[in-house]
C-alpha cells in the first residue's frame, strides 16, 4: 500500500584498517530511503500507516522529544501520503530546526510536561476524545507493526554477510532484523549496539518481539555514557569516518555502531576475510541538535 520505490544499496567502504586486516565492511544505506522519512523510521511507520488507512483514520498522532527522528519522519510521511499529523513533544515549548521542519510539513505540535508525557494514552484521550479520525502511533513507532516493517531490511539483501550490526534504542528494529534472519538459517552473527546504558530492559523488549529464541550478541560497551551522551573519541571518529568514506553518521545512533565495528576490527574480533554489514538506520537530522560538539 505504501511501497514507494526505496533506494537502499549495500555499499562497500574503504578504510586503511580494512585493507590491513583483510576485512570487508558494507553499509546498508537506509539513510538514503528519503531525506526526512529516514532509515528505520520509515520501516517502522509503514505498517502503521497501512493500518490507519485500513481503519479509515486520516489524522496521525504520535509522541517524541524535541529532536525526534520519528516525529520528523511522521511529519514528512503524513504530508506525502495525505494524513494530518499532530505530535506531543516532551518538555517545555522550544523552537529548533527539527521542529521547524516538522511544522513546514504541516504538523501540529503540542508541548507537554515530562510528567504528563509519561501517560501517552491519557494525553491522546484527553485531547482527541471527540475526534473520530485520529490514529495513535506510539513513541518511535514501537510495537509489532513497526517490527514487521523492519523485517524487510534483511529480505532486501543481495548477498550473505558473516556479521550484521545495528543500533538499538527500543530494540524494535533489531527484533525485526532477527526475525527475518532466523528462517534464513544462515550462520550470520547478529550484533546489537545499545545506545542507552543498561541493556537488560532492552534484551527483554527484543526477546518479547521475537518469533523464536535466537542467540544474538549485545555490544554493551559503546553507549558512551548513555542516550545522546558523547565523548570526544566518538565525535572525532564520526569526523574521520565521514571524511574517509563520504558517509555521515550521527552521535546518537549510527556513529556509535560504526565506532563499535571499527574498534572490534582493531581488536581482531573478526577473522580475516570476514564480511560485515552495518545497517545505517538514518536519522541524520538529529545531528542538528549536537553540532556544538563538533
Ligand atoms: C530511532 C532510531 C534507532 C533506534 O531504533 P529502535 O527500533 O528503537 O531500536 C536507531 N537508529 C536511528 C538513526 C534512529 O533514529
Amino acid at each position: 500500500m505504501f511501497d514507494f520505490e526505496i533506494y537502499s544499496p549495500e555499499e562497500e567502504i574503504k578504510l586503511p584498517l580494512l585493507q590491513q586486516k583483510a576485512i570487508k565492511w558494507f553499509i546498508k544505506r537506509d539513510d538514503l530511503i528519503h531525506p526526512f522519512i529516514s532509515g528505520n523510521k520509515w520501516r517502522k511507520l509503514k505498517y502503521n500507516l497501512e493500518k490507519a488507512t485500513l481503519s479509515k483514520k486520516n489524522h496521525l498522532i504520535s509522541f517524541g522529544g524535541a529532536y525526534s527522528n520519528h516525529i520528523l519522519a511522521l511529519a514528512a510521511a503524513g504530508a506525502k501520503f495525505g494524513f494530518k499529523t499532530t505530535a506531543f513533544i516532551r518538555g517545555e515549548e522550544v523552537k529548533n530546526e527539527m521542529l521547524r521542519l516538522c511544522q513546514i510539513f504541516g504538523m501540529q505540535l503540542i508541548f507537554v510536561t515530562r510528567e504528563a508525557y509519561q501517560y501517552k494514552r491519557n494525553l491522546y484521550n484527553t485531547y482527541f476524545s471527540d475526534e473520530k479520525d485520529t490514529f495513535f502511533i506510539d513513541e518511535g513507532g514501537a510495537g509489532k507493526d513497526a517490527e514487521k516493517g523492519c523485517r524487510e531490511i534483511i529480505n532486501e539483501l543481495k548477498q550473505h554477510y558473516d556479521y550484521i550490526f545495528c543500533a538499538a534504542g527500543t530494540g524494535t528494529t533489531a527484533a525485526g532484523i532477527i526475525n527475518s534472519i532466523i528462517p534464513l538459517q544462515h550462520n550470520t552473527s547478529f550484533h546489537v549496539v545499545p545506545v542507552l546504558k543498561g541493556y537488560e530492559i532492552l534484551k527483554n523488549d527484543i526477546n518479547n518481539l521475537l518469533d523464536n529464541s535466537y542467540n544474538y550478541h549485545i555490544q554493551d560497551n559503546y553507549h558512551f555514557g548513555g542516550y545522546a551522551k558523547t565523548k570526544p573519541e566518538l565525535i572525532n571518529f564520526i569526523k574521520y569516518f565521514a571524511s574517509e568514506t563520504g558517509i555521515l553518521t550521527d552521535p546518537v545512533y549510527t556513529g556509535k555502531v560504526a565506532y563499535c565495528i571499527h574498534d572490534l576490527i582493531q581488536k581482531d574480533f573478526f577473522p580475516p576475510n570476514s564480511k560485515i554489514l552495518m545497517i545505517h538506520t538514518g536519522g541524520l537530522f538529529g545531528i542538528l541538535g549536537m553540532l556544538d560538539r563538533f
